[in-house]
């Protein structure tokens, strides 16, 4: 063991330092810049770095979250008047007037956001376009603070930062610190549960991932940035008026995420430069920019759908090694699952669900007790999932309770269902493809994370212990379902079969008291399904209560401890498989004997 930790930690440092080399590399190409006299070149390059400070907090929002927020003009807009104005008519502090937009900046994000919680895609879109259309309105007509059309000076900073070489390298460590922040970000429970909602948002809420919260605050960061932004923007332009904010720089900001790629934050750096300076090649062409972002756009989805992330991405071009097989170290469980001396049961009394006329469940009553496999089958469309999904809270009953011991569940409130204990896998699974496969299950540890965003930014002790803590037991959890080898692999490359263990991994991660399995064996082969067997019976001998729906009667027979004949939503028999083997209603209608 100490050999197998030494060895981790010694390949940890180089790789994290290679991650870091492209960032410190255009650290010090920035740095030269002013150096080698290049004053053109170093507007252009300040104006790119107040841009990255205002899209590196969006791309939490796009890119990460998948949320399409294209009017972030007007935060900047918001930002950069609130910063002059304060500065010209009240005389605040630069500095302080900056902080003012960041605040400014922080609560106009969220109302931008909140009506992402209720629309979706390009609803959501249209809203955030409405209110960046009012901003401007607002800035033009509310002519005794903003000059209206006339314009208001923007704020000009002290020394040493009154200079185009101290303005830019007051820029320089912001737009460096943005991407440090982001990038401890997105290597956090914070930006795995972003993206998890992005791309398997059902997944997400059953691991406990609270999507309004976490959404909000990510609006709140990113319009804290693009506050600071706004100032910074006024500060570069001397003198702002609602023209200097066009649609075409929101376009800017949104594109050049799509460009770099979703979930990256290197692409999106890598093309907000390019976007920046690309109008400067040729003159002729600016007024022609959006055209060109438009085509460049179009492009990058034709060739490379996943953006400049994607060409840079040479680890998921290696070849995988064929023929791999799943083998579960069961032995390591007891490392993974141990639990306290609860010994409740999760009932279900009386559940009766429908889908307008299709009465899916009725009137359904289910015992499962820890320490025991309790199988539940049925014909398809009988109700397994939707039972599933009931205790689950994704399906609202429309009678009836679900309790674990002596307390009842809220009926609903799925991403609360991870935090009573209740862990699960899906009929066809919910895998964030464009994440790691060890990233994918340490999203199943989210509701283990205690450290606050801010903690997370700056890294603080806290939060690096527990991603530590939490690494640790994913690899735990990959190596007792036999995937270790495959823990930095995108999760879009592995077999179906494969990802079915990932699943049960992930779900295992928070140690569930109850684990339900939706059709685990589905497109496994025979070996598999063997070696899933014992995998379910060792997690239940561990303490765990598995609910088990599946088609194979063999493994049903096999490893289940009871079973429930579901039919049309009703209970059919519930017994031993002893019973249920020789129950005359259950061999006519179900197993055809
Ligand atoms: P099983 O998992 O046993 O195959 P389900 O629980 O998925 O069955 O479905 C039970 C019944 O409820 C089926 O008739 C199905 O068509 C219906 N049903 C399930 N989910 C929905 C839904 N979201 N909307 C409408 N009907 C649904
Ligand atoms: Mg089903």
């Amino acid at each position: 063991m100490p050999y197998i930790a030494l060895a981790r930690t010694r390949l940890a440092v180089p790789r994290s330092m290679f991650a870091a080399l492209p960032y410190f590399a255009l650290l010090l190409v920035a740095l030269a810049l002013p150096l080698a006299g290049q004053e053109y070149w170093t507007v252009i390059a300040t104006r790119a770095a107040i841009y990255w400070v205002l899209v590196s907090g969006l791309n939490l929002v796009v890119g990460f979250a998948g949320q399409l927020a294209i009017g972030y003009v007007a935060l900047l807009t918001l930002g950069a008047y609130t910063a002059s104005v304060l500065v010209e008519r009240a005389g605040v502090h630069p500095f302080l007037a900056l902080a003012a937009a960041a605040v400014v900046g922080a609560m106009a994000g969220v109302v931008v956001g909140l009506p992402a919680l209720r629309l979706r895609t390009f609803y959501f879109a249209m809203t955030t376009l409405g209110f960046a259309t009012i901003v401007t309105q607002v800035a033009l007509a509310w002519t005794g603070v903003t000059g209206g059309g006339i314009g208001v000076p923007g704020p000009s900073l002290a020394a040493p930062f009154d200079t185009a070489q101290g303005f830019y390298l007051l820029c320089i460590a912001l737009a460096a610190a943005c991407t440090w922040m982001t990038l401890n970000a997105a290597n956090s429970r914070f930006g795995r549960s972003l993206v998890a909602i992005r791309d398997a948002e059902v997944a997400a809420e059953a691991c406990g991932v609270a999507k309004a919260r976490l959404l909000m605050l990510v609006f709140l960061f990113s319009g804290a940035l693009a506050g600071i932004a706004g100032g910074l923007f006024a500060t570069l332009q001397s003198y702002i008026t609602p023209d200097a904010f066009t649609f075409d720089l929101s376009v800017l900001f949104f594109i050049a995420i799509l460009i770099g790629g979703r979930g990256s934050v290197l692409g999106p750096l890598l093309a907000t430069l390019l976007l920046t300076a690309l109008p400067e090649f040729a003159a002729p062409l600016v007024a022609w920019s959006t055209f060109l972002y438009a085509a460049l756009l179009l492009v990058i989805v034709l060739l490379v759908p996943g953006g400049i992330a994607d060409v840079l991405d040479f680890r998921s071009r290696r070849a995988l090694p064929s023929g791999r097989a799943v083998v579960p170290r069961i032995q390591l469980l007891p490392a993974l699952l141990s639990y306290g001396v609860s010994r409740d049961d999760l009932t279900l009394r009386g559940i009766a669900l429908s889908f307008g006329a299709v009465r899916a469940i009725d009137g359904l009553d289910l015992d499962l007790r820890p320490g025991e496999v309790h199988g539940l089958i049925g014909p398809n469309g009988s109700g397994k999932t939707t039972t599933l999904n009931a205790i689950c809270g994704f399906a609202v009953p429309q009678s009836g309770t679900v309790r674990i011991g002596g307390t009842t569940l809220p009926l609903g409130a799925a991403p609360r269902r991870a935090a009573a204990g209740i862990g699960r896998t899906f009929q066809t699974p919910r895998i964030v493809g464009e994440a790691s496969v060890i990233d994918n299950v340490m999203i199943g540890g989210t509701i283990l994370g205690r450290a606050t965003l801010i903690e997370t930014l700056l890294t603080l002790p806290r939060h690096r212990r527990e991603e530590a803590a939490l690494r640790d037991r994913a690899m735990t959890a990959l190596r007792l379902v036999g995937l270790e080898a495959l823990a930095a692999i995108r999760a879009d490359r592995l077999q179906h079969s494969e990802l079915r263990f990932v699943e049960i991994a992930r779900a295992l991660m928070p140690t569930p008291r109850f684990l339900l399995l939706d059709e685990p064996a589905a497109g496994l082969s025979a070996i598999e399904i063997e070696r899933l067997g014992q995998l379910v019976v060792a997690i239940s001998r561990q303490g765990t209560g598995v609910l088990l729906v599946e088609h194979h009667a063999d493994l049903i027979f096999a490893v289940c401890d009871r079973v429930t004949v579901l039919n049309l939503g009703q209970t059919l028999a519930s017994g031993t498989p002893a019973e249920i083997q020789a129950h005359r209603d259950v061999v006519e209608a179900y197993l055809g004997r």
